[in-house]
Order: C-alpha cells, then structure tokens, then sequence
C-alpha cells in the first residue's frame, strides 16, 4: 500500500515508513493513495469467518509488505476477544468494541500497532519509545499493549485531574517499560507536547519516538476491521440492509477508520457524527468556519478535543471541501445533562451505556429514519466510568476483574509542568 500526505501529494511513503514516522514531513498526515476497494464485499460479510475476513482486508491493504501469513497471525493474536452486537432497540443496536484487555474500543488499533512494530523490530533491530498522549483510554490501551514488549518503552502524557480514576489507574500503575506523565494541562496541552517532541529531529531519532496516538496509520487501519465485523454481524442477524453507523467522536480516528471501510467497499447507508460539547466539527458543518479552540470538559471526556487531529484526513478524503463533507455525514451533539438523561433512558430499556455510548445513541434518536438500522460504537465499557454512573443511574456498577486488581495498585506517575523542556528531562 501507498500513503500520501494530506498535505503535500509529494510526500509519499510506504506503510511502514508512515508507521514508524507517523507524521509526513511538513506536518501532514498519512492516508492509503489510492484506497483499495473489494469488488465482492458481499463475499467478506458473507462467507468468512471474522478472522479469515480480517486476513483478507489486512492483506488488501499490507500484504505486499508485511505478508498474509504474518498478518494472519498478528490480526488473530491482537484481536483475540470478541466483538458484540446489542439490541437496544427496535432498529436500534450496539456495537460492543470494549471487550479487549482495557475495556475500551482503542485496544484494537493498540495492539495492531505494538504487534507490527514488534515486527519491525524482529528485522531493523530498532528500539522505541512510543509516546502517547491521552484523554483517558488510549493511554491505557497503549500501555498495555507494550507493557513488557522487549525494546519498547511506552511513555503516557495525560491531563492530570481530567482523566476517570480508574483509567488512570488502568496505565498508571503498570510500571515496568511504561512511564506516566501527569501534565499540568488539558488534553490539548498534552497532544502539543507530544507534536513538539516529535518535531525535534535530533531528540525523535536518538530514542526513535514513535507515536502511538490516532495519527498513527496502524491504528487506523486496524479500526477499518470492526466497521466490516459489525455489517457482517447484521447480517448474522438476519438484517441485509446496509446500517447507519453512529459514531462518538473526539480525535475522530474512529470516524476516519469508518470512511476507509467505505471506501473499501463496505455497504453503510450513512455515517452519523456524535460529539459532546465539544463542538468543532459539528459547528463546522452547521455552515461556520472550522475553528479548533480549546476542549471543555464534560461526562464523555475521552471525546474532550477541541482540535480533533484526524478531521483533516477526512476533510483530506472528501477534497477539502465543505459541501461534500455535509453530503456525506450527518452530525449531532449532546450536552451532559442530554447524555445524563440518555443514559437513564438505556438503562430503562435494560442496556447499561457508558457516557460515550449514550452520546452516540441520543445523537442517533435524532438523525435515524424511521426505516433505517442504526448501529452506535459502544467504544467503552460502562464499568470504565463507575464513578460518573453511579450518582447518575442510582446503581452501583460492578468492576469487572481486571479493574479491580488495577484500582487496588499504588500509582506510579510523576507529574509534569505544561512544558517542553520538562518533558525532554523526562524522557532523558
Ligand atoms: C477515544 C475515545 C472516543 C473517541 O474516539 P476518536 O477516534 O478519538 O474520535 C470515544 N469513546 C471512547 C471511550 C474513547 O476512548
């Protein structure tokens, strides 16, 4: 496969080259040139197993560098929990993505990447530092998807006091190869930090920093996988119609991922964008200037972006154009009493949301017709957001195993001004 920046057409590169730059020189971002597109979807949903599906659309876009073997393994290793899906509603289902070790849907395009550049290692005997910031669960799926991989040393920048208890303590207690940095900032703050490290050419080549953040090509394109899984589980389920996917957004990765399995061939009837208050796209589309400003803080906080670093790739892909990116999508936000109230809603229909579920499925009562199928990305478990739940539903919710022995760890970060030179002391 071939990448082009958003940028610059000139700027090319190869998978594994945009892998381990992530960024394009000039600051773009990479995106397949052209995407490849299956003439027979139907035969993808319809005839192979999940894995042999993932096998096929890895190969479409890697084979000629990485191998069907070796992305057969890595594809059944990486993605090695299931993928559900929920009926919510008449018409109205979830797609359960968080069933991964982290309990949040960016366990996918973690462990896709920490796998192929432990693949890369095997052959360019190159050590990394994989630098991460995060509004709250990427740093914990990064961590653990290098946590104790030789040659690696993941290192987490995130908003110290904005981030859910549990998710800190998800990363934040690992130890090990993996560092947490609580940064005296927001999000916003913490993505800088992290663009200005990988700027500096001198200190990105000595500890070969690499990021692992949705600019990253390899997470992307292992989202592209889950879009297929969840027409197919449809499908499954006896509904041929091609779904309207709602997505609840902040960098918007997941949404790009989307648009690349479309393009690829996979039949969806429209893409629905959710945000919380954070409403730059939206605002965008409701005709004003695209205007990143700082993120607010709200219930749904991994969607807390203010200047969501993927919209240019999916502005990139529909020519930059304002008209055609109102064409293809329809948008929704909600405020956190809304979402508070969504929430309550699902729980009456005996579905437990998280708050960035709840954002999608209240985004999606309003943008569905009546005959279509929609189907919203649950991108976290609701147990991830216990703290927040509670007081809004008037239950308990239970931990599952995995965050109860975390949350029972002491924390290990150290904390960090809002501050480039402190951050290179840090990483030494
Ligand atoms: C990261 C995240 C999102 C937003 O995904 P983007 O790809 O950044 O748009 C939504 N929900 C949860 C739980 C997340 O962790």
């Amino acid at each position: 496969m071939r990448l082009v920046s958003t940028r610059d057409p000139k700027h090319r590169a190869t998978f594994l080259e945009a892998v381990g730059r992530s960024l394009a020189p000039g600051g773009g971002l990479y995106l397949p040139d052209p995407v490849p597109c299956f003439a027979d979807p139907d035969h993808l949903l319809e005839h192979l197993s999940p894995q042999a599906r993932r096998k096929e659309i890895l190969g479409r876009l890697l084979g000629d560098e990485m191998g069907l073997d070796d992305l057969g393994a890595i594809s059944a290793s990486a993605f090695d929990f299931p993928v559900s899906l929920v009926r919510v509603a008449p018409r109205c289902y979830a797609l359960e993505l968080f069933h991964g070790p982290t309990l949040a849907f960016k366990d996918f395009g973690a462990r896709f990447l920490a796998r192929v550049l432990a693949w890369l290692r095997a052959r360019d005997g190159k050590d990394r530092t994989i630098l991460t910031a995060t509004s709250g669960d990427t740093g914990s799926a990064v961590a653990s998807a290098f946590h104790g991989l030789p040659g690696f040393r993941a290192v987490v920048l995130y908003p110290k006091g904005r981030i859910s208890e549990l998710q800190e303590r998800q990363f934040a207690t690992l130890g090990g190869n993996v560092q947490a940095l609580a940064v005296d900032g927001s999000f916003d703050d913490c993505q800088a930090l992290a663009k200005a490290a990988f700027a500096d050419a001198e200190l990105s080549a000595r500890l070969g920093l690499t990021s692992a953040n949705s600019i990253n090509i390899a997470r992307l394109l292992a989202q592209v996988l889950y879009y297929w899984d969840g027409v197919a589980l449809l499908r499954d389920a006896g509904i041929g119609d091609p779904p309207v996917f709602v997505v609840p957004s902040g960098n918007f990765g997941n949404l790009c991922a989307g648009v690349l399995a479309h393009r690829m061939g996979l039949p969806v009837r429209a893409f629905v964008i959710a945000t919380n208050a954070n409403t730059t796209v939206p605002d965008y589309l409701d005709g004003g200037a695209y205007s990143p400003r700082a993120s607010v803080e709200t219930l749904s906080n991994a969607m807390d972006v203010g200047a969501p670093n993927n919209w240019e790739r999916i502005s990139r892909l529909h020519g930059d154009d304002p008209s055609a990116l109102r064409q293809a999508f329809r948008w929704g936000h909600l405020s956190d009493a809304e979402t508070g109230f969504v929430l309550r809603e699902l729980k009456g229909l005996g579905y437990q949301a998280d708050p960035h579920a709840a954002v999608a499925y209240g985004v999606m009562r309003e943008r569905l017709g009546i005959t279509e199928t929609g189907l919203f990305l649950g991108t976290a478990h609701p147990a991830k957001f216990a703290d927040r739940l509670g007081p809004i539903l008037g239950t308990e919710v239970e931990l599952p195993a995995a965050l109860a022995q975390a949350v029972a760890k002491p924390l290990l970060s150290k904390d960090l001004p809002n501050d480039f030179e402190a951050l290179k002391a840090a990483l030494g």
